[in-house]
């Protein structure tokens, strides 16, 4: 018999991925998400992941989950539009929506499906997308859906998205204007506030995902939009639930035209099923805590700014961060890989991002602060980030 398995082409992408030092296992995490934790059998440093407020084991949080996992069981058993609307989930967007100060609001499964899932109904072939060169995957997925025609702008030039309205000025169809609030990988803000100006001159819809501003950026982490004082001028809004609020999910808030739109078209509202009692419960609890502790969010950028105040005298290069998300640019993706290893053998848990994600010769690790970091971690952790990378030699460090 021949070789005949129809998925050997996998094994040769693999080797592909190894041989450019990209491939990677997953780390196991051994117990719950918190400034040190256990993981792949040591104790580390967590600086990895996106619990910027601390909330992902708040005991609040974990309090609801608990009871609504005894009132109202494990699962929704349907999707949304079947019988899978519970009362809480009504609430849970009631309250994102005045958080928001928005008419209403819509929670996803996820903040992927949230971007997909409305990117891809509100637009049509007909349509233009005139988006940000580094917006995230689920954007780029969601526009990929609609079919509509993709601009790309440069990486926060609003004058080049301008351009390439001024261009699109007299094509039918709607425009829609989008970008990240934070971007991912740099840790930098979407000029929202010179983008804003840029749609309303064209009549363009603006959108922002907030997945890591939300909690993190404005009035009691309430997003990009408040951050720079936009409210009524943002037309989408997108967050997620899964990051700083702890849980799981995304969600939508604008009009209460756009969210009824999106109960009757967004795909994986429809299609999928809904959030667990648990998670909802969670996620309620969280906005709870926003409103009664925003000094939580004042914690998280104490500790940013300390972080950093002390990576920028060890000569460090943080790049263009302007938030938690703090880079340490290395340089090649192998050296970045090496290092995350490195460190987390001496007790620190930062992710390693090479090319693709990044572009060439920009690898780097990426450190993620949250409020619950005590200084002392904070410390201990430049003290590991310096040791090893005078040990390896990194050039630039
Ligand atoms: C994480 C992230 C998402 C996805 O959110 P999930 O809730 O994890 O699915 C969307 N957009 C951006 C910019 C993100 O960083």
């Amino acid at each position: 018999m021949p070789d005949t398995n129809p998925l050997s082409y996998i094994t040769s992408a693999l080797d592909e991925i190894k041989a450019a030092g990209g491939f990677f296992r997953l780390r196991q995490l051994q117990s719950a998400c918190e400034p040190v934790c256990r993981a792949d059998g040591r104790e580390v440093i967590n600086l990895a992941s996106n619990n910027y407020l601390g909330l992902a084991n708040h005991p609040k949080l974990k309090e609801a989950a608990e009871k609504a996992v005894r009132e109202f069981g494990v699962g929704s058993g349907a999707v949304r539009t079947i019988t899978g609307t519970l009362a809480m989930h009504i609430e849970l967007e009631e309250k994102i929506a005045a958080f928001k100060h928005t008419e209403a609001c819509v929670v996803f499964q996820s903040g992927f499906t949230a971007n997909a899932g409305t990117v891809s109904s509100v637009l049509t072939p007909n349509d233009h997308i005139i988006s940000d060169a580094l917006n995230h995957a689920s954007i780029i997925d969601g526009c990929r859906l609609s079919r509509a025609k993709i601009h790309v702008f440069r990486h926060r030039d609003a004058a080049h998205a301008d351009e390439i309205l001024t261009g699109l000025a007299g094509e039918p169809g709607s425009k829609l204007l989008i970008t990240d609030g934070v971007f991912s990988m740099d840790g930098d803000i979407g000029p929202l506030d010179q983008l804003v100006p840029v749609a309303e001159k064209h009549g363009a819809i603006m959108m922002i995902d907030d997945a890591h501003s939300s909690g993190v950026l404005g009035a009691n982490g309430r997003g990009t939009v408040d951050h720079f004082g936009l409210h009524g001028r943002v037309q989408i809004q997108v967050g997620t639930l899964s990051k700083a609020i702890g849980a799981l999910g995304g969600y939508v808030c604008g009009s209460r035209d756009l969210i009824d739109y999106l109960y009757h078209r967004a795909r994986p509202f429809l299609f999928s099923t809904s959030h667990p009692p648990a998670v909802t419960a969670a996620c309620l609890a969280a906005f709870d805590l926003l409103i009664a502790e925003p000094e939580r969010v004042q914690l998280l950028w104490d500790n940013t700014n300390y972080f950093k105040q002390m990576l920028k005298q060890e000569g460090f290069d943080t790049g263009l961060s302007e938030t938690p998300i703090v880079p340490i640019i290395v340089g090649e993706t192998k050296a970045a890989m090496d290092y995350s290893r490195a460190l987390f053998d001496e007790g620190l848990w930062a992710t390693g991002i090479g090319f693709p994600t990044v572009p060439q010769g920009l690898a780097r690790i990426r450190a993620i602060v949250t409020a619950t970091h005590t200084r002392a971690q904070l410390e201990q952790s430049v003290d590991i980030l310096k040791r090893v990378a005078t040990r390896m030699g990194l050039p630039g460090l």
